[in-house]
């Protein structure tokens, strides 16, 4: 009888010290996010010959296969990411909230078709969050025949249709371009002309974000987007995030191909055993 009761003492004793691994374990803070960044996402059998090298690697930084790109969405749901909105996200880097260790902000930039046609689905599978900045010219007015050949733009309908997985925000309306002298809009148009492309992009999107066309941008911007009351701006500078850190110079990183599992698991965060 008493081995009996002892017995039920230390069980129980196990399954609270067990609960309480369990809560801390969900519980931990994340000192820092890692945004990723994604262009095109294609087939590897539909991969056009221009982003291949001699020996048919993706040689674009901005390409990366479907099967590679689902291949690391399956290592985050692995390790129990969390896909963060933009607002969520804002709210981390603003120190207004806090958000479990294991988190990410999945972006994508250029508003592509490729990205609606191959990584939505893997996004909607793995039941993930991502932001898509989109250049609001360019948005397809009907829906043409995907071609992974022919470099085209989601259409107002593929926008709609995904908003259960993208937020939509801005990458200019016509101003990802650079002057003869090689210089980025944002930089060499005057501040009036930026207002008002920017203004209308915002009309278009859902999201006072913004993402900088080729990551250009100088500290001149700071001032016209508070105006806007743009919430982030995105450059393509590697690194973490910090809590606290400027709203208007949110590090992000570029995706490549090339990458290899352990690369990526180190980009986000993930200890290597
Ligand atoms: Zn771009």
């Amino acid at each position: 009888m008493q081995k009996e009761k002892l017995g039920l003492l230390v069980i129980s004793f196990l399954i609270v010290i067990f609960a309480v691994l369990i809560v801390t374990k969900l519980s931990q803070k994340a000192d820092y996010v890692t945004v990723l960044l994604y262009h095109s996402v294609i087939n590897q059998d539909e991969m056009p010959d221009k982003y291949l090298d001699k020996n048919g690697e993706v040689k674009s930084r901005y390409v990366i296969t479907t099967e590679n790109f689902e291949k690391q969405m399956d290592i985050l749901k692995k390790y129990n990411y969390k896909t963060l909105t933009l607002d969520e996200f804002h709210d981390f880097v603003t120190g207004k909230r806090d958000v479990p260790k294991n988190s990410v902000l999945i972006t994508f930039d250029d508003g592509l078709k490729n990205q609606y046609v191959n990584a939505y689905p893997i996004l909607k599978k793995h039941h993930f969050k991502a932001a898509s900045f989109l250049m609001t010219s360019k948005i397809a007015q009907d829906n043409e025949e995907y071609d992974a050949k022919k470099g085209q733009y989601i259409s107002q309908e593929e926008i709609d249709n995904s908003k259960d997985v993208f937020e939509y925000a801005s990458h200019t309306h016509k101003f990802h371009k650079k002057t003869e002298g090689k210089k980025a809009y944002l930089i060499a148009k005057n501040s009036k002309e930026i207002k008002k492309d920017l203004k209308k992009s915002f009309q278009i999107v859902d999201k006072k974000y913004l993402a900088y066309p080729y990551g250009v941008y100088d500290k001149k911007l700071y001032k016209l987007l508070r105006n806007l009351e743009v919430k982030c701006a995105f450059t393509n500078k590697k690194g973490k995030v910090k809590k606290n850190s400027n709203v208007y110079a949110v590090k992000r990183n570029n995706i490549k191909n090339s990458y290899s599992e352990e690369k990526f698991k180190k980009i986000v965060g993930i200890e290597i055993q």
